[in-house]
């Protein structure tokens, strides 16, 4: 199977009149379709950096970015509805930009809506949803314009714990029963292992792999994929948090 993506030593730095913040150096992985990666590190190390390079909105000062015209959703920390405009007139908002709003796409968002439970909230305003329906407006609208690859920035982390928990194995669950590919940028350890096929830590600023660490779950060799709630329940959990913390906390 080829990759969808291809990163290659990418190096950025940002350049103001206070001088460089050197962010990211030698950056080097591949992104298989179909697999669901996280990415760890702490604040302020250049999570968020390394997705703006991976879907074009910078350019890598050095190194390369492969991928053949990777059709890329990106969802951020805050859902980012207008609250104008109603659920569905959100939802189709990417079409809308792209100019794809043909009859087969919009039928696709309302059938999204169905099957994401927000049919009946169609004509509200986002006002009138709770965070976590928020969170599957805004996912909805991502999945509208069918990327090929979902790049997710803390999507999960303006929400209260609970909801936290919440939406992340709701929305996890979509995205791995679509059969995305996803990279999730995440500064939280439980949230990776609970969702993804494996994580890269990243070190403090400028960030370099640590390590990648893949995540095998004893369960899911011989049955389906864990939801996340199951998968931190599983024995196997706890052992890949130690790992992990492990790592980050030495950085
Ligand atoms: P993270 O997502 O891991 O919290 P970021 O990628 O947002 O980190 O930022 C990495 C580093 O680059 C930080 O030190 C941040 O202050 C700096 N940085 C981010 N954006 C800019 C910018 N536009 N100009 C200058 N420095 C920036």
């Amino acid at each position: 199977m080829s990759p969808i993506l291809e990163c290659r030593d990418l190096c950025f730095s940002y350049h103001s009149a206070e001088g460089e913040t050197e962010a990211l150096r030698d950056i080097s992985f591949t992104v298989f379709p179909g697999t669901f990666t996280a990415i760890v590190g702490p604040s302020g190390c250049g999570k968020s950096t390394l997705l703006s390079l991976l879907c074009g909105l910078i350019p890598p000062e050095r190194g390369e970015i492969i991928s053949d015209h990777t059709h890329i959703g990106y969802m951020l920390q805050r859902d980012h509805l207008l609250e104008w405009r109603t659920v569905y007139e959100n939802a189709i908002l990417g079409l809308e930009m792209q100019h794809q709003c043909t009859e087969e796409n919009l039928q696709f968002v309302r059938q999204m809506l169905t099957a994401y439970g927000l049919a009946d909230f169609a004509d509200a305003k986002p006002s009138a949803l709770s965070g976590g329906m928020r969170q599957r407006a805004a996912l909805i609208r991502t999945m509208a314009i069918r990327p090929d690859l979902l790049l997710l920035d803390e999507p999960f982390s303006a929400l209260d714990y609970q909801t936290r928990l919440e939406v992340a194995d709701d929305i996890g669950s979509l995205i791995i029963q679509s059969g995305k590919t996803a990279i999730l940028v995440t500064h939280d350890l439980s949230e990776a292992i609970s969702l993804a096929d494996r994580v890269i830590v990243l070190t403090r600023r400028p960030a370099e792999i640590r390590c990648i660490l893949p995540l095998d779950f004893e369960e899911e060799r011989t049955g389906p994929r864990l939801t996340s709630l199951e998968r931190r329940n599983s024995p196997s959990f706890p052992p890949y948090f130690q790992r992990l913390w492990k790592e980050v906390r030495h950085l």
